[in-house]
C-alpha cells in the first residue's frame, strides 16, 4: 500500500555515493532527514546525512538498524545486496521493492525484461561458458560485444570482439559471470530517458539527454537530444512502457542508441537516478532527485520542464584541478562536487551544469576551457 511521507519523517537511503548525496539534498531542502546505509566511513551522502550507519550492504544489524530509524527506504545504487533488500521490505517501508533490483542486476534478466515490454534490443545470446559462448557467437556473428552478466559498469566487464580471432579475449570474463555476447550496434547517437513514477501510478519523463563518452565513461549529457522529434517521442514511449510493465515505482533510467534510420535499440536499464539527469537539478522545474523523493514518499509528481538547453559535463578526477583554476572565468556554470577526499584519474567526482542560449557556442566554450583535455 502506499503511504505518504511527510517533512519531518526519515528517509533511508541504501548507498552513499554522489547520488545518494544529490537525493538526500533533496529531501532535505523540503524538511526531510536522512539516514545512510554505506560501507564507507566518510562517503558524500553521509557528508550530509542525520544519520550515518557504517557497515557492508548484506550486514543484518545494520539492515534492521535502518529499518528502526527510516520511515521509508530507498537506494541509490543498484548493486547493494539484493537478498538484504528482500528482507528489509518484510520490515520496512520500501516502495519500489526488491524485484526490479533483481531484474536489473543481471544482464540476463534486463534483457528479458525490456522484450517483456515490448522494446527493442540488440540480437543477444546467453552463455554460462567460454565454450558454450564459442558455440553459440555464430547466431550473433562479428563485431560483437561479450559483457559480463553480472557487476559491469563504465565499460568495465566487457570487451569488443572484432572477429573470430578475438574470442580469446573473453575467457577471463567467465570467472567472474555468466555473459552475453550481443550484436555490435552502429548507432549514430546514444540517449538516456529517465522515468519516474510513485505508487498511484503516475508516471513522468524527464526531457531527453543525448550522451557523449569518452573511454566508457560519460563525458558529457546535452539536454534535449539533438534527435528527431518522432524519435524523441519513440524514445519516451518506450521508457514509459518498460516503466508500466515493471510496475516502477521510483526512477528508472533507460539508455537507447539512435540508429542511422532514427529507430532505438534500447541497451541498459539504471533504477535509480542516473548521471545523465544531472542537469536537472538547475535546468528543470523538477530535479531527478526532488521527483524521486516525491515518488517515493507518495507525493503527486510534477510534469518536468526544461527551462533552457542545457549541458552538463562530468568532472573526473583528473580535472578537479584544473576546474577549480577555471571557476572565476565562468560565473554561469554551476559546479557540484560530490565530497570525495582522493581525486583518482577517472574517478567520478562531480559535474558542471551549463544552461545556454547555444548548445553549439557553449560545446565550443567547454572546449577551449582546456579542462577536457586530454
Ligand atoms: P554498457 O555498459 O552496456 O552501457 O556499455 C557501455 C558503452 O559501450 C555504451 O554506452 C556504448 O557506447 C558501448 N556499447 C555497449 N553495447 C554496445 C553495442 N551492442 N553496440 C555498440 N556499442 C555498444
Amino acid at each position: 500500500m502506499t503511504k505518504v511521507i511527510y517533512p519531518g519523517q526519515t528517509i533511508g537511503i541504501i548507498g552513499g555515493g554522489q547520488l545518494g548525496r544529490m537525493m538526500a539534498l533533496a529531501a532535505k531542502e523540503a524538511g526531510f532527514k536522512i539516514a545512510v546505509l554505506e560501507p564507507a566511513m566518510d562517503s558524500p551522502c553521509g557528508q550530509v546525512a542525520d544519520i550515518r550507519i557504517v557497515a557492508a550492504y548484506d550486514d543484518e544489524a545494520a539492515l534492521e538498524e535502518l529499518a528502526e530509524v527510516s520511515d521509508v527506504i530507498t537506494y541509490e545504487f543498484e548493486n547493494i545486496d539484493y537478498e538484504g533488500l528482500k528482507r528489509l521490505t518484510q520490515i520496512a517501508y520500501v516502495p519500489q521493492g526488491a524485484e526490479l533490483v533483481r531484474i536489473t542486476q543481471n544482464r540476463v534478466t534486463e534483457k528479458a525484461a525490456i522484450v517483456e515490454a515490448g522494446c527493442p534490443v540488440a540480437p543477444y545470446v546467453v552463455a554460462e561458458s567460454y565454450d558454450e559462448l564459442v558455440a553459440k557467437i555464430d547466431e550473433i556473428g562479428f563485431p560483437c560485444i561479450v559483457k559480463t552478466a553480472r557487476g559491469g559498469y563504465d565499460g568495465k566487464g566487457q570487451q569488443l570482439l572484432k572477429s573470430a580471432d578475438d574470442l580469446s579475449l573473453v575467457r577471463a570474463l567467465f570467472e567472474h559471470s555468466v555473459c552475453i555476447a550481443e550484436g555490435f550496434v552502429p548507432f549514430e547517437k546514444e540517449i538516456s530517458v529517465i522515468v519516474q513514477r510513485n505508487g498511484q501510478g503516475q508516471t513522468y519523463c524527464l526531457p531527453v539527454g543525448e550522451n557523449i563518452h569518452v573511454h566508457h565513461i560519460l563525458h558529457e549529457t546535452i539536454v534535449p537530444a539533438r534527435i528527431a522529434e518522432t524519435t524523441y517521442e519513440k524514445a519516451t514511449e518506450a521508457a514509459t512502457k518498460i516503466a508500466d510493465s515493471l510496475n516502477l515505482v521510483g526512477t528508472l533510467a533507460v539508455e537507447m542508441f539512435v540508429l542511422e534510420s532514427g529507430e532505438l535499440v534500447i541497451n541498459e536499464l539504471a533504477p535509480r537516478p542516473h548521471n545523465s539527469g544531472h542537469y536537472s537539478i538547475e535546468a528543470c522545474n523538477i530535479s531527478q532527485f526532488g521527483q524521486h523523493i516525491r515518488a517515493v514518499c507518495g507525493w503527486p509528481l510534477r510534469q518536468p520542464r526544461l527551462w533552457a538547453p542545457t549541458i552538463s559535463i562530468n568532472i573526473l578526477g583528473q580535472h578537479v584541478i584544473p576546474l577549480t583554476n577555471s571557476i572565476a572565468k565562468y560565473p554561469d556554470w554551476s559546479v557540484h562536487l560530490y565530497g570525495k577526499a582522493e581525486a583518482k584519474v577517472n574517478r567520478k567526482m562531480g559535474h558542471v551544469t551549463i544552461m545556454t542560449e547555444s548548445i553549439d557556442t557553449t560545446l565550443e566554450q567547454i572546449q577551449n576551457a582546456g579542462i577536457w583535455s586530454e
